[in-house]
């Protein structure tokens, strides 16, 4: 097994960064890593010589202060399942250097970042944008490793790395599940055993229902809060509160 190599020095990684030879890829996560995140980091090592996992939860694209301080940290943990999964490398970066502006620059997407997830979380996107073309700068990777779970912000991100001539090739990932049809998330832990027992009602309805308002009356029906469940191209989106915690999910239809 490779020896990882942790950074939380973006300067010293870029410099590291700079004497590697061979193809980068580049897995971006906010850390708490599950089976879904371990999925992307084995692609990559698969496809690359060099694999780098980012662990940063970005403030920028939370806009719900409790949700930021409540974003599960495991770090011991998520050390080990990058290296097991076959990362080379772990960059933790720190705000003021990941943010020397002070976040005064920031990359806008202003089409389908303002639908689904955007449209209930002002400037989500804006953040999520910016911190990932600041990460694809960083490690200059040849491939960067996205998650459909995350399918608006995946094909925000595609569309960004070609509006901006971005050369990392930007590869997506199917989403990863529990047994019972669950989306891994790292905010699944926080969820209460009668939660949990619950959730996997989420995808079920998904994929099962007729239409989107018939697929929100099953869920309203088992007291599941409903932000939004929508169409839109070929897929089904849905965000949903289960013991105030907020899950997403989509599916193709
Ligand atoms: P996060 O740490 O939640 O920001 O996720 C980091 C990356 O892992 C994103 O590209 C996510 O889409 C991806 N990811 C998270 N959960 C899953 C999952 N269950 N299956 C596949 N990819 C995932």
């Amino acid at each position: 097994m490779n020896k990882l190599l942790t950074f939380t020095s973006i300067s010293k990684f870029m410099q590291y960064r700079n004497s590697l030879g061979g193809s980068v890829g580049l897995i971006p996560t906010m850390g708490a890593l599950h089976a879904g995140h371990a999925s992307l980091i084995s692609r990559s090592s698969a496809e690359n010589n060099f694999t780098v996992v980012t662990i940063y939860v970005n403030p920028t694209q939370f806009n719900n202060a409790d949700d930021l301080k409540k974003y599960p940290k495991t770090w011991e943990a998520d050390l080990q399942l990058a290296e097991q999964s076959g990362a080379n490398a772990v960059l933790a970066p720190m705000y003021a250097e990941i943010y020397p502006d002070d976040y005064k620059f920031k990359l806008t997407e202003n089409d389908f970042s303002k639908m689904l997830c955007g449209a209930h979380r002002p400037g989500h996107f804006d953040g999520v944008l910016t911190v990932v073309m600041k990460l694809l700068q960083i490690s200059k990777a040849d491939k960067a490793y996205f998650g459909e779970k995350d399918y608006q912000q995946l094909q925000l991100i595609i569309s960004m790395a070609k509006a901006f001539f971005v050369s990392t090739e930007i590869v997506s990932c199917p989403t990863y599940r529990e047994a019972d049809g669950l989306a891994m998330s790292s905010r699944n832990v926080r969820l209460s055993s009668a939660g949990r027992k619950k959730a996997p009602l989420i995808f079920k309805t998904l994929s099962a229902a007729g239409t989107p308002e018939q697929a929100r009356a099953v869920l309203e029906k088992e007291k599941i809060k409903v932000e939004y469940l929508e169409d839109h191209f070929d897929r089904r989106f849905v965000a949903a509160f289960i013991d105030d915690v907020r899950l997403i999910d989509n599916v193709k239809i």
